[in-house]
């Protein structure tokens, strides 16, 4: 696993203590989702356990690394909720305690990663504990988290904490073009997922981007009044009906801004402020605009916490004539006020 660009010094800073002192048994990476925990993680992992390891990483070619690559290495252990589950259970620790209470077959040491920490029971996190205050022989602990405010004080300070920052928005932008994302899907993918280039790259893998870049193009459509309301409602009751939500809530979102004067570039969907002028022209009435803001909002968190009941179709067309309807309280306002304007 080769070591993303924006991990480079905390990387280094953590050969220079293996140098130094050597390792502490246990180390939480903490960071935001997204920006590459789990691969820094691994990367360490392998390191450890390579015979010949060097300063960048592993050798890659000594028998515990071809191990690893077959994915076949005795040493490693990696603990995640299973398929279908949202929690780490005790029975994955007591796992965890039995695969340590070995030796280690090839390397010198046994590593287990733990991934995310955060979602571990109650149980669970005491089992954890008492692995963690007395650490078998030869092993390491890493720890992955993104709510460090979720993980039991008590887990916390048995641990060393690393933090992993995430990278700036050029670093982020260039990494996606180099693993041969398209630099106009990369600037979108990571709009919606600021400095978290991994999620980013899985937007554009899973034709998110896509989508949302269509998604964009039939909202422009129909403030042009070039689509019907049913072929428009018909694509978009094919994808994800909260993203479909989010999206036009954010879409709301974004006009109230730019009528306050916000440049369009600086907006999540900037190609859609900065292409139709029927959008941007006008002056619009802001009460009929923040009633539907409130309207996409409140929808938006009905689904996210569960309870979507509703029916899609219908919810799309009628959000989508009171888009039109914020439209037409423009022109109308527009038209009179030209009528008011002295000849
Ligand atoms: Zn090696």
């Amino acid at each position: 696993m080769s070591l993303l660009p924006w991990h480079h010094s905390t990387w280094h800073d953590l050969v220079r203590r293996q140098h130094h002192n050597g390792l502490p048994h246990a180390l939480l990476f903490n960071g935001r989702q997204g920006i590459g925990k789990h691969a820094f993680a691994l990367h360490v992992a392998q390191w450890r356990l390579c015979i010949q390891p060097h300063d960048d990483g592993a050798c890659g070619h000594c028998h515990s690394c071809l191990l690893w690559q077959a994915g076949t290495h005795p040493d490693v252990l990696i603990c995640q909720p299973e398929e279908g589950s949202r929690q780490i259970r005790i029975d994955a620790i007591r796992h965890i305690n039995q695969f340590l209470s070995q030796t280690p077959q090839i390397s010198a040491c046994q590593v287990v990663v733990i991934r995310p920490l955060e979602v571990m029971n109650l149980n669970a996190a005491n089992a954890l504990l008492k692995t963690l205050e007395e650490p078998p022989g030869e092993s390491l602990l890493l720890l992955e988290t993104e709510r460090i405010g979720s993980v039991l004080p008590t887990l916390r300070s048995r641990c060393q904490r690393l933090v992993l920052a995430p990278p700036s928005h050029d670093d982020a932008q260039q990494w996606l073009v180099a693993q041969g994302i398209e630099g106009e899907h990369a600037t979108i993918a990571l709009r919606f997922n600021p400095q978290a280039p991994l999620q980013a790259l899985q937007w554009c893998q899973t034709e998110r981007v896509k989508q949302v870049q269509q998604w964009q193009q039939q909202l422009q459509q129909w403030s042009e009044r070039n689509i019907a309301l049913q072929a428009i409602s018909t694509d978009w009751g094919k994808l994800d009906f909260t993203d479909v939500i989010a999206w036009l809530h954010q879409a709301v979102n974004d006009w109230l801004k730019q009528q306050m004067g916000i440049d369009p570039k600086a907006l999540m969907f900037a190609e859609l402020f900065q292409a139709s002028a029927m959008l941007t022209d006008a002056t619009v009435d802001k009460t009929k605009l923040l009633t539907l803001q409130k309207q996409c909002q409140a929808l938006h968190a009905q689904l996210l916490s569960g309870h979507g009941n509703v029916n899609k179709a219908l919810t799309i067309e009628s959000l989508l004539l009171d888009w039109r309807h914020v439209q037409s309280s423009a022109l109308a306002a527009k038209r009179q006020h030209h009528h008011e304007e002295p000849a």
